[in-house]
């Protein structure tokens, strides 16, 4: 843990609470929503996957992650939730360690990552999300039933319940995670690649769903390799390739000079916005 961390959490003062000590106001310890994350460092061997990085994100935003190839995006979700080891750097959320709170978080990682072969239904998939909820060797309860069916209801994936998994298509088995998420009623979505291989439909509801949670005050993570016109839909990016190149809305993010550190000459254009 970097000693200096504290000096890296922004500062909102519209929710600091401050008391009278010897005549003077001092402001306490923040209550802040915020993930922050301070100069992470991932290596894999000799491959240095991720140099220093750092950033803050807002509760109630919806963030897209972008970057190459091999850009270190999934490394970065992975060390973000402890899966992977760092080498330097803190993950806060609200002042605690991400690590400390991972029932808190809900994450679905790349379908390319996932094993399709395992013999569970869409139900077992979605009830497995409240797990971390129930505990293992209990039954699960009415209430947790009623909010799994809440949950694939609100993906449009109800009818599907009794199916294996890995029958469904690209599209409606991210829909089933996505379901699983919200069984899980956490605070910080992750979701590595959704978009990859899903049909329209899947990516309407995607998108209509991250927004309620960040409407919500929710912190949802989206990575993404691409940019495309949907880069419209987040409220803060984050632009990778190994380095932090860029963070912030699209105006800030979106410059050519950034692009080009990101994407080298593959930069593509689209309406008068880089993309
Ligand atoms: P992205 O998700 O942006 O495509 P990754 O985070 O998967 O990138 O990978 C970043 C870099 O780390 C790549 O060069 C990749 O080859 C390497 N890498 C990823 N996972 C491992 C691993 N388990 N062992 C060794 N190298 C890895
Ligand atoms: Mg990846």
């Amino acid at each position: 843990m970097n000693p200096l961390a504290f000096l890296h959490q922004p500062i909102d003062s519209s929710v600091s609470p401050s008391f009278r000590s010897s005549g003077e106001s001092i402001a306490l310890h923040r209550v802040n929503g915020s993930i922050v994350v301070n100069h992470l460092t991932v290596n894999y061997r000799s491959v240095q996957a991720l140099k220093n990085v750092s950033f803050t994100v807002q509760p109630g935003t919806l963030v897209g992650i972008f970057g190459p190839n091999g850009a270190g995006k999934s490394t970065l979700v992975k060390a973000m939730l402890g899966l992977i080891p760092s080498v330097t750097g803190s993950v806060l959320y609200q002042n605690r360690p991400l690590v400390e709170q991972l029932e808190r978080t809900a994450y679905v990682p790349q379908r390319s990552h996932i094993d399709w072969s395992f013999p569970a239904t869409v139900w077992d998939v979605v009830l497995m999300g409240r797990v971390r909820k129930s505990g293992y060797f209990h039954r699960f309860s009415a209430s947790s039933r009623r909010i799994a069916a809440n949950a694939l209801e609100r993906v449009g994936m109800m009818e599907y319940r009794d199916r294996r998994i890995g029958e469904l298509s690209g599209g409606q088995q991210q829909r089933v995670f996505l379901a699983r998420s919200l069984a899980q009623e956490a605070d910080v979505f992750i979701f590595d690649e959704p978009f990859v291989g899903v049909d329209q439909k899947t990516e309407d509801v995607l998108f209509r769903i991250f927004r309620e949670l960040a409407q919500a005050g929710k912190i949802v993570m989206v990575v993404n390799h691409d940019l495309g016109e949907s880069i419209t839909h987040f409220d803060h990016l984050i632009l990778l390739n190994r380095d932090l190149i860029a963070s912030g809305n699209r105006t800030q993010v979106l410059t050519l000079e950034n692009m080009t550190r990101a994407y080298g000459g593959h930069v593509r254009f689209f309406g008068n916005q880089v993309a």
